[in-house]
């Protein structure tokens, strides 16, 4: 057995009771994808991802690909190749793609479902894979002429990139000064550095398609004057895919870095060595629009990676936990003859265990909540319709999923860890690589302090509150229902004052940011908190999940559950319980520190730091 413990059982009962069941899966939205037909492609991807993905996942991060300046190429693992070769062998990805690009309308939630087996094994192999859904961009905004790159993309199973990041263009994307020069045949000449770009070169394939951000001479500062290019690495033919002429997009770098190392972050030089030849998306110039339909699908990519690896931390601790003989129960502590008895039986592993499992099976229902409204909206779009209150919540929660879901997922391996004491610090087990490849979870697609901002001041205050009135509205119809009867009375009452306490600090943000119409400075003091209200909201959301979660366990034990089935609803009962007892309290405290936040921190001079 590999490193990977898989949680399917979790990941179902999202899936088919929770949420969506027969009602998504086989409803007329998608007619080809029924319940059954999703578990057998769920049952078959946890035997891939256990054995054939997760087989290389530790070989390929002791021994990295290296690059190599002289050919700009750098090589992958041939460990690495036969996972990848695995995974992509099954065709599962045809499912993120509509049936006009040979794809099957199947549910997000089926997608994402799949994504967290595949991430929890081996992240690095859906990131590379990621090329379907790239391709279904491409072609949703493209002209005619460009679907036929989507199509080659995916029949040829070449790679996909975005490009934004550049030295001094980070979180501040407007700042990039990669040019784009329009040339008479209508394609364009692009000149620029870009930096950390991952999988902008590998051997995987024979071709690589960037999706470049560059700023067309003559246009403005900022992200408007930004537009997006398809720039391949190989030009070919647009009908017959055959390859042609080495285009000048080449990789100058790849980076050393602290995890996640067999995905390649490169550094890509455009039009150094020869012309570096685009197309613009859609000839038109809405470039940021348009990368933000490949940032949206990326975020939700980095917190269903973030839950899915702390998913297997905290499956590898509990097996652990379960077999580490250490120590007599505290309860016996007189007896010096007391039998020794494995770690679950000392209260403060127990603790640890129960804060792991609480979090994330609460953040695993925040994946397939969001997923649940791209299901609805996805639907829309694949009748020609939209769903504009499923975009809405979707927007609203991506910032909870990639920010709080990442943020809370890299504390909570460092707690896995902490269960195996010093063997955790140890390479013979996985979790010191899960915190090192899971750290980058927080970092792009937008820090943390980026998913703040934009939690607050557009999901919230630009949406005027439309998404959030809508969460709430769902809270308040769960606890009048009374859902759990007296088993979960006190958890929902701790609810109901949470849900207050976040009310209270939103109420608050609005009144900081309200006073920069008078005073600009006054801004300073809403944004020292934009990332705790996230972080409060998040905590808010997960507790009401888990409520609903134990809420249907307590119905289903109440009608006889099968002695398996006993075991994994109460334990999401306690999940519930702890969760609502254990974390929501805090709340209080963080409500009082933002409501004594002032601009002393920003009057402070810099030199007193
Ligand atoms: C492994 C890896 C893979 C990546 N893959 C890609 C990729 O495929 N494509 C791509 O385009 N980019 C990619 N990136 C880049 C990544 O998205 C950026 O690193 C990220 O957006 C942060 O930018 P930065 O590193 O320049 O940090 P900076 O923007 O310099 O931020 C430094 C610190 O300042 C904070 N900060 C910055 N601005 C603000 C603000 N306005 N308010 C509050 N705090 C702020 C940040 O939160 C952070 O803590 C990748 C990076 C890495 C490390």
């Amino acid at each position: 057995m590999g490193h990977y413990k898989a949680n399917l059982r979790d990941i179902e009962f999202n899936l088919f009771d929770v949420f969506g069941g027969s009602e998504t899966f086989g409803s007329a939205d998608y007619p080809e994808v029924d319940v059954d037909t999703a578990r057998d492609v769920l049952a078959q991807m946890e035997r891939l991802a256990v054995n054939e993905l997760a087989e290389s996942f530790s070989e390929s991060d002791r021994n990295p690909p290296v690059f190599d300046p002289a050919t700009s190429t750098a090589p992958l693992p041939e460990s690495f190749k036969r996972s990848y070769k695995a995974y992509m062998d099954t065709e599962f990805w045809r499912l993120a793609l509509p049936e006009a690009m040979g794809g099957t309308a199947a549910p997000p939630s089926l997608i994402w479902a799949i994504g967290e087996l595949v991430l929890g094994s081996n992240p690095a192999i859906w990131m590379y894979g990621g090329t379907p859904q790239f391709a279904r961009i491409i072609a949703e905004n493209g002209t005619e002429e460009q679907r036929k790159v989507a199509h080659r993309m995916v029949e040829n199973g070449w790679g996909a990139t975005m490009v934004l990041t550049e030295p001094d263009a980070g979180s501040d994307v407007g700042a990039g000064r990669t040019k784009a020069v329009r040339q008479e045949d209508g394609s364009w000449h692009v000149t620029g550095v870009k930096r950390f770009i991952t999988s902008a070169e590998h051997d995987l394939s024979d071709n690589i398609i960037h999706l470049v951000l560059a700023r067309p001479e003559g246009h403005g500062p900022g992200t408007k004057g930004l537009s997006l290019f398809i720039v391949p690495k190989y030009e070919f033919d647009w009908d017959s895919g055959e390859l042609g002429a080495r285009n000048g997009a080449y990789a100058t770098n790849v980076e050393h870095k602290m995890g996640l190392k067999v995905s390649n972050t490169c550094e890509l030089t455009f039009g150094e060595k020869h012309p570096a030849r685009g197309w613009l998306v859609g000839e038109v110039h809405d470039g940021i629009a348009q990368m933000f339909q490949v940032i949206e699908m990326a975020r939700m990519m980095v917190g269903t990676k973030a839950i899915a690896t702390l998913s297997t931390g905290y499956l590898n601790a509990l097996e652990y936990a379960k077999n580490r003989v250490q120590g007599a129960d505290l309860a016996q502590s007189a007896d010096k003859g007391a039998p020794r008895v494995t770690i679950t039986h000392h209260a403060d592993v127990r603790r640890e265990l129960m804060q792991q499992k609480a979090y994330v099976e609460g953040m695993r229902a925040l994946v397939f909540y969001t997923a649940s409204w791209q299901d609805r909206a996805w639907a829309a779009r694949n009748r020609g319709e939209r769903d504009e209150l499923a975009e809405r919540v979707n927007d609203f929660l991506l910032p909870v999923v990639k920010g709080y879901g990442s943020e809370r997922s890299y504390e909570q391996l460092a707690r896995s860890l902490q269960t195996l004491g010093g063997s955790g610090f140890l390479q013979d087990y996985p979790i010191e690589q899960y915190i090192r490849d899971a750290k980058i979870d927080t970092l792009y697609e937008g820090t943390t302090a980026i998913q703040g901002l934009d939690f607050f001041f557009r999901k919230i205050v630009k949406d005027q509150g439309q998404a959030l009135t809508h969460m709430k509205n769902e809270i308040d119809e769960f606890l009048a229902t009374e859902p759990g009867g007296e088993v979960l009375a006190a958890a929902r009452l701790q609810l109901v004052t949470a849900r207050s306490e976040v009310e209270a600090i939103l109420n608050t943000l609005y009144t900081q940011a309200a006073k920069a119409w008078e005073d600009p400075r006054q801004i300073h003091v809403a944004a020292q908190s934009t990332t705790t209200f996230l972080y409060a909201a998040g905590d808010l959301i997960v507790s009401w999940l888990l409520l609903r979660q134990a809420a249907l366990a307590q119905e289903r034990l109440a009608g006889g559950a099968s002695d398996k089935d006993v075991d994994f609803y109460s334990g999401k009962i306690a999940a519930a319980k702890w969760f609502a007892g254990n974390v929501l309290p805090h709340l209080a405290t963080t409500r009082t520190i933002v409501e004594a936040t002032d601009l002393s921190l920003m009057d402070l001079d810099e030199a007193a730091f």
